[in-house]
């Protein structure tokens, strides 16, 4: 039971006395401290560096400073398609960004739909989108900014809620997709169990051109050893004789450097070819100096997974310095859960229902900069008000003390407020 519900009104307006009395000495301190989105810190980088002080040798057979290789290089179509588990004419490399292969793959199918499709996306007065949250606010903006309705799945230990998903594709046509980030899902840390892989590759879906957006970004960012499994949904859905339902996205971006990596996308042969033949007119081809870069630099699967035990060495103590603090400050209350991640960039914390904004508001007010509450939600609603996403990555390690320190006091403040208004 929550500890604090315990107490009478007195014992708890004297304790919150005293974490006023911390928040006011923490407020003293001028903190500036930044945990509100996942990125690399200056450490991460570094580990990168030699992918740009070493000079490059541009040509090989063919001359990678002109223009050509719309949908890649051979060496990085080869690299990523070993990494993928698919065939190089099933992957497309794209240009700095996999949030940008994924908003222009959606404009694309709303322009003129998809290969399954009866007619373009945007010729429906309404299409939706299944949104397992908590989520990444980037897939729910590009909803957003391109009209498209979102349906909120709730997340569980395994994946979506795959009772929910089935029941709403299996009649409504203008359903027609679902984003996955099924790896060290984003933010609850979590890895699709093998079953939900087999439910989304197999499920009867109303539209036929339901296309699953399978966010894998997170699917070589292990924290330790003890790295987590996930079924290929590609194969899974070819077995079941919808080859066409997924498309695949990854980037370098938490390899390398975010916003200058290498994105990519991989699909069924069919899906692929159809974006090509888009793709052909909207460029001559993606910057191949870069992904050049990228294969000197790293130029087999074993070499990428050895560059990202260097990530998980610099990055595993930051997350066990947030697992440590959380649990020596409030770990006996339960008043909040919190998750321990095998992988990927955070620790999903969920507080008393009603208080993740306020909790929120109370950590700006006193110098720690959270991801906003709701933001992992469709349309910056979260039904309960409980959930916040923590992004240990950036901040160096004393800085992440503090700031968590800040929050454990913040979230016993606030339960403590919110019980005494009931
Ligand atoms: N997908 C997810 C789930 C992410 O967390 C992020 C980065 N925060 C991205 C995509 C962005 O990837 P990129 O830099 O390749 O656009």
């Amino acid at each position: 039971m929550n500890y604090f519900k315990g107490k009478t009104h007195e014992e708890l307006k004297r304790y919150q006395n005293e974490l006023k009395q911390k928040l006011d000495r923490y407020k003293g301190m001028g903190l500036n401290l930044n945990m509100a989105r996942g990125k690399p810190c200056k450490e991460q980088l570094d580990l990168s560096n030699g992918m740009i002080n070493g000079t490059v040798d541009y040509s090989i057979n063919i001359d990678y400073r002109n223009y050509g290789l719309l949908d890649g290089i051979p060496e990085a179509k080869a690299l990523f398609a070993q990494g993928m588990n698919v065939s190089e004419q099933e992957l497309i490399i794209g240009g700095n960004s996999s949030l940008n292969l994924m908003y222009d793959t959606l404009v694309r199918t709303l322009l003129f739909g998809t290969v399954d499709s009866k007619k373009p996306w945007k010729d429906y007065d309404k299409i939706k989108f299944l949104c397992p949250a908590p989520g990444y606010d980037r897939h729910f903006g590009i909803c957003e900014d391109l009209g498209i309705e979102m349906i909120l799945i709730p997340m569980t230990s395994e994946g979506p809620d795959m009772d929910q998903v089935e029941a709403l594709v299996r009649d409504d046509e203008t359903i027609k997709g679902i984003w996955c980030i099924p790896k060290y899902s984003n933010p609850t840390g979590i890895t699709y169990s093998d079953e939900v892989v087999d439910r989304l590759a197999s499920m009867e879906c109303a539209a036929k051109d339901f296309r699953i957006m399978w966010d894998n970004a997170y699917n070589i960012h292990h924290l330790n050893n003890n790295g987590d499994e996930l079924k290929d949904l590609l194969e899974a859905c070819k077995k079941n004789n919808h080859a066409n339902r997924v498309y695949m996205f990854s980037s370098t971006s938490k390899v390398t450097f975010p916003g200058s990596g290498i994105a990519v996308m991989a699909m069924s042969e069919e899906n692929a070819d159809d974006i090509r033949k888009h793709m052909g007119y909207q460029t001559i081809g993606s910057n191949k100096i870069n992904q050049l870069m990228h294969v000197r630099f790293l130029p087999t699967t074993d070499a990428i997974e050895a560059h990202m035990m260097k990530h998980a060495e610099i990055l595993e103590p930051k997350f066990n310095k947030v697992l440590e603090v959380m649990e020596r400050e409030i770990g006996a209350y339960n008043i909040a859960k919190w998750n321990n991640p095998n992988g990927g960039y955070f620790i999903n914390l969920d507080v008393m229902d009603g208080c993740a904004k306020s909790v929120v508001k109370c950590c700006a007010e006193h110098g720690v900069t959270l991801t906003p509450a709701g933001a992992t939600f469709p349309y910056g609603k979260d039904p309960k008000d409980s959930n916040i996403r923590i992004a240990p990555t950036f901040p160096p390690l004393y800085e992440l003390e503090l700031a968590i320190e800040v929050l454990t006091t913040c979230i016993q403040y606030v339960t403590i407020e919110k019980l005494l208004q009931l």
